[in-house]
């Protein structure tokens, strides 16, 4: 998979709403790595841990409940991978360069941990390849799916095929330590777009309670969040496994006028916190009555999950939608709010791509003028429709048209972001130095760059002087 030019920046997987696990189709998962560190003493003794994640924000927060989850077993963080007792490695499986840096990162720990510290491997590749990664990874001391215990001393039993039954969902996390908190409010996705393996090792979709979303949320809030960022691989669809199985809160939720449930959600969280923005949004569950939730939330922030423009493509993606289609819904939410971002992913080089399926994504990226972008080039991946599809496009071939749409959208952005410097925007301080208004979403698109000194947490009226490529300038009087 490749990606170039402004918008790159990764965190998301362009292959799934949410992403790979990731980013969704997180730009490049290789590039996107978070590490943590906490340590402790248990009865006189250190105990320590340290976690390294790779992939999208969704494995970011499954790393955070793991965290969550050591630390009420009496674990700290280490201060890095040298010094832990346990090294745990949350893999990526999204794409061939995403398991590739997973199992390098995974390499790399194994040389750097203390002989005696336990190394575990968890995630997507520990859930999609348990037991060829256990054979393959002698160094490993444990392969183990979601949610297995990883301080137990022998190894947990490997499902190569198995979905989980169990997830990390509804485990606590540690304090948040930015004003900002991803909140995975599904697990899984009832679709089943061609180029996608998620679905065949996350499963499908298991909506968390509206009662279990708001509490970790308030609890966020205490901690000091001030935006909370919705994510799930089918963000729209939240809550409809629920009703289908009728049962818990969300029924509560779809019974108030029968609404889509992400949308009484959306405003039950937007009373609780400044800011709430969606992420990872299949363009058919855009609706009326959503678009006016998020611009009632006062973040007019749409992150669509498009893919492609061509129609013929989609379909043979088994996605809904078209360039015009897609055109139609942007100009009606810029009508009511001319001020609105848009982000989107798309795919180059899906099995039978013709140079008219690339002529119809150019003008739709000409014609949409989208503030951030992410492009990527597709990746065969075992159990998918795709993976059978004949009329496979070379690679050099699907690089060369991500380098062209690349490139026009990369001119889009910078002009986009030009346009930005005179105006005021509210900011929050994100980290000494670094904030973003409602344009940018943490980790994934540009940030506004401001006095050092101003608190970390607040949010301040700043002017922008000034555009850097993806990232601004602002002075707050
Ligand atoms: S199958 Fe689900 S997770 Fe995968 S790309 Fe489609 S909507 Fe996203």
């Amino acid at each position: 998979m490749g990606e170039f030019g402004l918008n790159h920046i990764p965190a998301k997987n362009a292959a799934c709403e949410s992403g790979p696990e990731g980013s969704n189709p997180s730009l490049s998962a290789t590039k996107h790595r978070a590490q943590r560190a906490r340590c402790c003493y248990v009865k006189g003794s250190a105990v320590r841990y340290w976690i390294e994640t790779l992939g999208c924000p969704k494995n970011h927060v499954d790393s955070d409940k793991l965290a969550g989850l050591l630390e009420s077993q009496g674990y700290l963080v280490a201060t890095s991978p040298e010094n832990a007792d346990l090294v745990v490695a949350n893999t990526c499986a999204f794409i061939e360069a995403a398991r590739e840096e997973s199992i390098e990162t995974v390499l790399d720990l194994a040389d750097v941990k203390r002989k005696d510290a336990r190394l575990v491997v968890t995630g997507c590749m520990a859930e999609r390849y348990g037991e060829e990664l256990a054979a393959a990874l002698p160094e490993v001391d444990l392969v183990a799916g979601f949610g297995a215990s990883l301080t137990v001393p022998t190894p947990v039993t490997l499902r190569a095929t198995a979905l989980p039954s169990f997830d990390l969902l509804n485990l606590p996390r540690p304090a948040p330590k930015a004003p900002w908190a991803y909140v995975k409010i599904a697990e899984g996705c009832d679709r089943r777009c061609g180029f996608c393996a998620i679905p065949t090792f996350r499963g499908d979709q298991r909506s968390r309670s509206t009662s279990e979303i708001l509490s970790e949320a308030r609890a966020l809030v205490e901690g000091g969040v001030r935006e909370i960022v919705l994510i799930a691989q089918d963000l729209a669809s939240w809550g409809h496994d629920r009703r289908r199985a009728g049962r818990g809160e969300a029924i509560e939720v779809l019974d108030e006028g029968g609404t889509q449930p992400l949308i009484e959600l959306t405003k039950a969280l937007t009373s609780e916190v400044d800011r709430v923005r969606l992420l990872y949004l299949y363009p058919s569950g855009l609706t009326e009555g959503l678009i006016e939730t998020i611009l009632a939330t006062k973040v007019p922030y749409f992150d669509l999950s498009l893919q492609h423009a061509s129609r013929p493509l989609l379909r043979g993606m088994r996605r809904w939608g078209d360039g015009a289609r897609f055109l139609e819904r942007i100009a009606a939410i810029r009508a009511v709010e001319p001020d609105a971002t848009f982000r989107s992913s798309f795919i180059l080089g899906y099995p039978g791509e013709t140079e008219d399926d690339q002529r119809a994504l150019l003008d739709f990226i000409e014609g949409a003028q989208l503030d951030w972008a992410g492009f990527f080039t597709f990746s065969s991946e075992v159990g998918t429709y795709a993976n059978d599809l004949d009329a496979p496009v070379a690679h050099e071939l699907a690089l060369e048209r991500l380098r062209e749409v690349s490139e026009l959208q990369d001119v889009i952005t910078a002009k986009k972001r030009d346009a930005l410097v005179g105006t005021s925007q509210e900011l929050l301080i994100d980290a000494p130095g670094v904030a973003r208004s409602v344009r940018e979403c943490p980790e994934i698109d540009g940030v506004v760059h401001v006095d050092p000194a101003l608190i970390v947490g607040s949010m301040v009226k700043g002017e922008i002087t000034a555009s850097r490529g993806t990232d601004l300038e602002a002075v707050v009087a």
